[in-house]
This record gives C-alpha cells, structure tokens and sequence, in this order.
C-alpha cells in the first residue's frame, strides 16, 4: 500500500504492539516516520483508525497523501464547509472511512464523541503527544482533555507519538493520557547530516548573511525570538537580494497561509519566524536553520534544528547567542507570574540550554545526553568535534572583570565595563570618574572581543546576572565571591575566529 520495501528503525515493534491492542508510546525524531506506525495497525484492524491531531493543516496534508494512495482518509475539523461535511458524515455512518483525522476539541464535542463511540474504533492515535505537556514549548489545554479517552473508548489501544523525547515529558504523556503501563518505543535522536555550530554573536546582521550566503538553494529559516525582529531581519535579508519572508503568530490568517503556501512550493527562499513556525513544516529540503536568539530550551532547539535536512542530505545549523540574551532571559523567567514548579522547570531547561551553546565538548552528545541518550563517541558533525575549543585559565581575567563590576558600582553594561577594563574613555565614564579608579586599564592587552567573550561565559557560569532596563551588570556573590578569592579556578573557551558554516564572500 505505502510502497516501502519494509518497516524502518522501531515502525515494525511499534504496529506489532497496537496490533496485540496495547497502548504505546512511540519517541522518533521529525521525519523519522511516526505517521506509518498508526497508519498500518489502522488499516489492518476491524474498524476505523480515529488520529488526533492540533493543526488543521497537518490533517489536511496527511489526508491528501494518503487518499493519493488510495486510503479512505478524512479529516473533521471546523474548516469543514457544510457540504464537506455532510458528506463525511454520511461516510461515516456507511463505514466508508478507513482513517479519520480530527482535532481534540472535535473529538471531545459530546455530539461526536457520542457519535463515534458507537462505530467500530480501531486504535487513538494521539500525534504531537508532547502538547499535552504543559512544560512544554507547544503545551494546548484542549490536549489535557484527552484523560478522558479510555472512558469514552475503553478497550481501544492508543499510540501516542512525538518527536519531543525529554524524560519530563515523557512522563508527562504517560500520565496526563492515563497510560502508565504503554510501551516505550524511543528511537535514537542523533541526526548525522545536521552540522551543528554555535557561535557568539558580533555583528548579527553579518553573520547571519554570510552563513545564507553559501546556501542560496532549497529553504533556510531562521528564528528570531521576536515578531518585530522577524519583519526587521527579512527585510534586511531581502535588502541583500534574498527572497525572505516574516512569518509569525500575528499575521492574518492569510498572509499565514500564502507564505506556507510558497514555502511548500519549493521556491528558493529563507523564512524569519518566531517558534509559531513550527508543527507540521515538512519541508524536505531545508539546508539551513538559523537562531539569532537562544531557544528557551533544549528540546525546542533540536525541534528547530530538526527542520533542516529532512530529505536526509547534508544541511546546516546555526546558533548565535551572547551573554546579555542569556542574562535577559532568566530575568524574564525570573519574573514570571507561572507558578513557582513550572518556573523552575522552565529555569532548569534554559541552564541546560546555556550550558550546551558554552559546550567545549561535543555538541551533539551534549545535545542528546538532554534527552537522556548516550552517544558513545564524539559525532564528527559539529563545529567543537572539527575544530577542537582551546581552553585557557582564565581565573584573572574573571577576576578582573567581577572587580571592574563591583569598583564600578554594578552600573554598567558589557559594552561600557569593557570599556573600563580596556582603559578607554567617554563621557559617562569620565562623568563618573571610573578612570581614576583601579580597575580602570587593567585589560588593556586583550581585544574588546576578547573581553566579552569573558564576559558572556562569567554570565553563563551564573557569576554575573543583569538588572535594571539597562541590563546593567551585578556580581551574583555566591558565585562570584570563591571566584575573587582565589578559591575557585575559572577555565574559560577560546572563541573561534571564523564560523564554519559561513564562507566569506568570494567576490567584493
Ligand atoms: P514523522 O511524522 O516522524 O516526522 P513521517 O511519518 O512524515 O515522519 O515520515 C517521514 C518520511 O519517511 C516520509 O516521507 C515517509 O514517506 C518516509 N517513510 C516512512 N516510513 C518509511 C519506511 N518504512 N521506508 C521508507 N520511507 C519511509
Ligand atoms: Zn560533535
């Protein structure tokens, strides 16, 4: 029917396991092929295959391809007009319908739950299972009701599927969908054609063309943590000749559309978008996937990377991040209203975030070492694996800079305190005296880079933190305070020179 010559990875465990009418849970990466691991026990069991999914437009694409091959698909979602669904109504009650799509608020309607308890169901497929959590980047309530299905469907096997695999939420969707005792089918998250580079940021704008530059063909994203700076970036993208489009949760629902519509078509182009472009991209051939700003965390940024190179050809990420974003982003969850469990575990995600962008290891161990996969050696595929981190003492440069901050007052921004280390002067820090003071010019050998490079990684080790509108810099003592006193040793990453991914310009 699907003409594949055999199952691929877990598929085959999978089907054989809804096939004996147990519940089980299946963790495979994008592209991994989920879909086929309800689509067969679906068609080859009495009744009717019943898939919840939150996306009309994944619905819509599934159907499509499925009906190409000659099975009785159906979606039933609100974009229905009435003829449509008269139709699928009458199908239904003749049995016409192999595999029915709908979405978790349909199904929960009481007039359709009703409805269909009464046909033959042949399993719950619930995908994007990880929309369930609420820990998660994609949480939706309406998936919450879905407890309720063992009631309304007893004796129906369920498969819940996601590419999400951290063990929080794992155990999540074992519990919120009342499946303690499923099966656990995780397939391995390495995925050997992503390069992967994270990089700190200095002129964004640069980078970021350089890196597109040396892939003009097939689609590129990237994600940017704002709506504003979306429209801001593609439209310096296509100043530069580029075919770039905005894409976020504040478009009308037609600009949404037409823009997904010529991202689909397989026009050359790059799409800037917040994390609303997201589910259901399935776009084969990405060859690069861009964050000018730091995934919230672990999980949400290999989803992202995970974008690129479904086609299984050789593609390219890129991380660009800096310290002040870091410092900004515990501020923020710091100042959250979520209630105080989901803040630290929001806080706990965004520090395994910040440690896996400072790694000086491999990269792609660390990566899926978050979701509790081990991968024995180091992957070849990043840019720590192919250009090696050197490593220094930098316990006096770290000094210096937490002195400078505390002589300083905590005051002053990165740019400004580099200024002091460095010994030059401006108004404000003459209007303030700093340069008599004696930390003033105590760095002057090292470059202005170089010194925020410290900077950016005494943040990342939690030394540092930023307050006040201005993002001024404070020491955080119980951690800044060993580090001044001699008592603990600071090893800090030399940067890199040059990003791998991107290839300078060859002409002017
Ligand atoms: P996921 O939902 O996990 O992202 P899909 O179900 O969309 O993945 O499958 C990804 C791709 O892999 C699809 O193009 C599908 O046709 C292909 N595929 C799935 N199963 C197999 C298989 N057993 N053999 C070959 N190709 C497969
Ligand atoms: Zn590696």
């Amino acid at each position: 029917m699907f003409g594949f010559p055999g199952f691929r990875g877990l598929q085959g465990e999978a089907v054989e396991t809804v096939m004996r009418g147990e519940d089980v849970l299946v963790l495979m990466p994008t592209g991994g092929g989920k879909s086929l691991c309800y689509q067969v026990p679906a068609l080859c069991r009495d009744g009717m295959g019943l898939v919840i999914s939150p996306l009309i437009a994944l619905m819509d694409d599934q159907v499509a391809g499925l009906r190409q091959l000659g099975i009785r698909a159906a979606a039933l979602h609100s974009e229905l007009d009435a003829e449509e669904r008269d139709i699928l109504h009458q199908d239904l009650r003749n049995n016409q319908i192999d595999i029915l799509y709908i979405s978790p608020e349909r199904l929960l309607q009481p007039a359709t739950s009703n409805f269909l308890s009464k046909r033959r169901i042949s399993l719950i497929a619930i995908d994007e299972a990880h929309c369930v959590s609420a820990w998660g980047h994609e949480f939706r309530p309406e998936y919450r009701a879905l407890a309720s299905l063992p009631e309304l469907f007893p004796n129906v096997p369920r498969i819940a599927l996601t590419a999400t695999a951290d063990p929080r939420t794992r155990d999540d969707i074992l519990n919120v969908l009342g499946m303690p005792d499923a099966r656990v089918l995780m397939a391995s998250f390495h995925r050997p054609n992503l390069f992967m580079e994270a990089r700190p940021k200095g002129g964004e704008s640069k980078q970021l063309t350089e890196a597109l530059e040396s892939h003009r063909s097939g689609a590129a994203i990237v994600y940017c943590g704002s709506r504003n700076k979306t429209e801001r970036v593609a439209t310096m993208l296509r100043g530069k000749g580029l075919t770039a489009l905005p894409f976020h949760a504040g478009l009308s629902p037609i600009e949404k559309r037409a823009t997904l519509m010529r991202f689909r078509s397989g026009e050359d182009m790059v799409i800037v978008a917040t994390v609303a472009f997201g589910m259901g991209i399935d776009r084969p051939d990405v060859r690069c996937v861009v964050h000018l700003d730091m995934p919230s965390s672990p999980e949400a940024y290999y989803q992202q990377i995970g974008r690129a190179g479904r086609d299984g050809e050789k593609s390219d990420t890129l991380l660009l991040y800096g310290g002040e974003d870091m410092a900004r982003a515990r501020h923020w969850l710091e100042q959250s209203s979520a209630p105080d469990n989901e803040k630290r575990v929001m806080q706990s995600r965004l520090e395994s975030m910040i440690a896996l962008t400072e790694t000086t290891g491999c990269r792609t161990q660390a990566l899926l070492a978050c979701f509790g996969e081990n991968l024995s050696s180091p992957c070849g595929h990043c840019d720590n694996c192919i250009n090696p981190v050197s490593t220094f003492d930098g316990t006096e440069a770290a000094q210096k800079v937490l002195s400078a901050i505390y002589r300083t007052g905590q005051r002053l921004g990165a740019v400004q305190l580099t200024n002091v280390l460095r010994g030059k002067t401006n108004e404000t820090i003459e209007r303030h005296a700093y340069q008599h003071l004696s930390v003033f010019g105590i760095g002057k050998d090292q470059t202005e880079n170089w010194w925020r490079a410290v900077v950016r990684q005494l943040i990342a080790r939690g030394a540092i933190r930023t307050h006040g509108e201005h993002g001024s810099l404070a020491l955080q003592s119980e951690i800044a305070r060993p580090i001044l006193r001699g008592e603990e040793r600071v090893s800090l990453r030399l940067d890199a020179k040059q990003s791998l991914i991107a290839r300078s310009p060859t002409t002017n």
